[in-house]
């Protein structure tokens, strides 16, 4: 049994005896902060709030495809290459490439399923991190815990947090290990769904006409997919260059993801959006472009990176198990459990009391009993902690930023995990360069118009030769609610149609009613993580256990709709109260731009270490609830 630590305990960390963390640790929270201290804190943090909501919402944004395809287009093959349509049957289609649909393809592997089809849109396995090459680019959670399969690949990565292209390539390897490609089809995408209720298969359709059936289905399209762009006028007549982030031009630029981008040596570049990937990428921006212009809306939070090599020694990779007893011991501290050492010991776990409102768990003990006094003794602790933890990171930015009034423009005037938290030792270095230009824009809510030449802020014209968008993702568009991939069902049932009258009813998220061997992988009803590759192995673990129990019994993996129900009703029970949360936050995608979180609960309120724990104890004992007798004989 373990005790609950308060925001303010941070956990025993082991030190790295080579390299020490180079700026303090947060230290504990003041036990009785000045009220009249924080009463002026909450009153800033509402103004700031208020100075950015926008009444367009996410209405704000456009898509980066719909007449932009230059910025949407796949400038990292040489593909699509020329095949016939597919029109056979296979055992298992997964949909996307990504870490998700390879950590489902090497599970389903293991369990002996003979013929798995992983169809993806990029030119190859990778997912995030076949797409987002820009300079700079890092995994912001320590590698060791963060890339999957490494106890069955034996890889151990290089660094504490890993550059993209090491990642990238532990996802090839991944695939080619448990025999992937054999099967995949790249630079392809899915276009519908529906299930052929005389055969008792899947009909998958695609973009390349294929018309093929899969005796299962396992959906692992990710949740930052497509490219988002400001919808605001003008930025179609831009007759500089342009591109997102996530389709990086190196043919205009020049130099990789490591620098060296001697086509930028005499231009001026603007960069939109300092979120996590503007922080990686502008440092690298600042020494190789002639002049470079950071538009800003909203600071992000810039915690100590302090990344270096690692070897297999540093994590002890010399024992069998090693990591996954990493990634366990970090999941359980940035999921708010107690734990006797803190292995990978960074910023995330120094600052994990304050991840609670992030991932969307109810932190076990800690003041969550019934009493409202516990609660409201919780919270207080909460919110002094995170006054604390905000007040560090104001005064690393004014200690680092040279210039008075840059740096107030850089601090961060929000709760923490408000916004994704950010980590670099390299961006507010980058404002003391001369060639760097930060532009604020939160006056009038972003850049407000494109022009041939420039970009328009406040009623000044930025002249630049090459505009970037590093402005993030549609959230949402690539699941099954989406809209973006027709799922039928039974009776020809639109899946979307089902959930948009009473909200999406699944069983752990993963499998529904009406829709049979269709597995779902995300985070939605079940649990999420900082770490999140580490959920979906949890979830590719438990869909290659439906489907090997559904192969046992001869029979379908289908919810009745009472397990459903009795699932909702455990998600509805101990729901943690965080909408204030994210109400009180500043705008961005973790609370619909403002408006706070949509549809309910929508996570296991115990958080996902408990949520692991619930599956294996079901795949144990109650498998059967999620079987239904077949009609027919399975194909052959
Ligand atoms: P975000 O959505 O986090 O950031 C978009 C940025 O664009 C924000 O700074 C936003 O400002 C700004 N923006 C949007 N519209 C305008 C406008 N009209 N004018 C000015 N600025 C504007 O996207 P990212 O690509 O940075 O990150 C997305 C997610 O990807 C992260 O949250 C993280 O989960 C993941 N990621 C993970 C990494 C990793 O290493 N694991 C690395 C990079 C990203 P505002 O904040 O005011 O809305």
């Amino acid at each position: 049994m373990t005790t609950p630590r308060t925001p303010e305990q941070p956990v025993r960390t082991t030190p790295d005896p080579r390299t020490p963390d180079p700026a303090p640790r947060t230290g504990p929270a003041p036990r009785t902060p000045d009220p009249d201290a924080l009463a002026a804190l909450r009153r800033r943090y509402r103004h700031e709030r208020e100075r950015r909501v926008r009444p367009d919402g996410a209405a704000q944004y456009r898509d980066a495809d719909a007449g932009f395809g230059y910025w949407a287009a796949d400038p990292y093959t040489d593909g699509p290459h020329e095949r016939a349509p597919l029109r056979d049957t296979v055992d298992v289609a997964v949909v996307g490439g990504g870490f998700g649909g390879i950590l489902a393809g090497a599970r389903l592997r293991q369990r002996g399923v003979a013929r798995v089809r992983v169809v993806e849109r990029g030119g190859d396995f990778g997912g995030t991190w076949y797409w987002n090459r820009y300079p700079g680019v890092h995994c912001d959670i320590e590698s060791h815990v963060y890339l999957p399969l490494l106890d069955e690949t034996g890889y151990v990565p290089e660094w504490k947090y890993a550059p993209g292209e090491e990642i990238r390539r532990h996802a090839v390897r991944t695939a080619r290990q448990f025999d992937l490609y054999a099967d995949a089809l790249f630079s392809t995408e899915v276009t519908s769904l529906t299930w052929d209720e005389s055969s008792e298969t899947w009909l998958v359709r695609t973009d390349r006409d294929d018309a093929f059936h899969a005796t299962y289905v396992v959906n692992a399209t990710g949740t930052l997919t497509d490219p988002k762009l400001p919808g605001i006028p003008g930025i179609e007549d831009f007759k500089g260059h342009t591109f997102h982030t996530s389709r990086w031009d190196y043919a205009y630029t020049g130099g990789t993801p490591e620098g060296g981008m001697t086509g930028l040596a005499d231009k001026r570049v603007g960069i939109v959006g300092t979120g996590a990937t503007g922080v990686q990428a502008i440092p690298m921006l600042a020494r190789d472009a002639a002049h470079l212009y950071v538009f800003q809306r909203t600071p992000s939070t810039v915690d100590v990176r302090g990344n270096r090599r690692t070897t297999a020694a540093d994590v002890g990779a010399d024992r069998a198990g090693w990591a996954r007893r990493r990634r366990e011991n970090y999941l359980r501290i940035v999921s708010g459990e107690d734990v006797d050492e803190d292995l990978v010991a960074d910023r995330w776990t120094a600052s994990a009391g304050l991840l609670e409102k992030l991932t969307s768990f109810r932190r076990p003990g800690g003041g969550t009993g019934s009493a409202a006094a516990d609660r409201a003794a919780f919270e207080a602790a909460y919110e002094a902690a995170d006054a604390a933890k905000m007040d560090e990171l104001r005064a690393r930015v004014a200690r680092t930023v040279t210039d008075a009034g840059t740096a107030a423009r850089l601090q961060p005037w929000y709760r923490y995990a408000c916004k994704r938290p950010t980590f670099s030792d390299l961006y507010y270095p980058a404002f003391n360069r001369d060639n760097v230009t930060l532009v604020d824009t939160a006056d009038t809510h972003g850049i407000e118009h494109v022009t041939a030449h420039g970009v328009t802020v406040g009623g000044t014209t930025y002249a630049l030769d090459c505009l970037i968008f590093a402005t993030g993702f549609n959230v949402g568009r690539s699941g099954l609610t989406s809209g973006r991939l027709p799922v039928r069902g039974r009776d020809g049932a639109l899946l979307r149609d089902r959930w948009a009258a009473r909200g999406p009813r699944t069983l752990h998220g993963l499998t529904s009613h009406g829709f049979p061997n269709l597995i779902q992988l995300g985070p939605l009803q079940n649990a999420s993580s900082v770490n999140f590759t580490h959920v979906l192995d949890e979830q590719a673990v438990h869909a290659a256990a439906l489907v090997a129990a559904a192969e046992a019994a001869d029979a379908l993996v289908e919810p009745a709709p009472e397990a459903e129900e009795a699932w909702l009703a455990v998600l509805a029970e101990d729901a943690p109260d965080h909408e204030w949360f994210h109400a009180e936050c500043t705008p961005g995608y973790y609370n619909a731009e403002g408006r706070g979180r949509p549809n309910g609960p929508t996570s296991y309120p115990h958080g996902a270490v408990a949520f692991h724990r619930l599956l294996a104890r079901w795949r144990e004992e109650s498998v059967t609830e999620a079987l239904h007798p077949r009609t027919h004989p399975r194909p052959t």
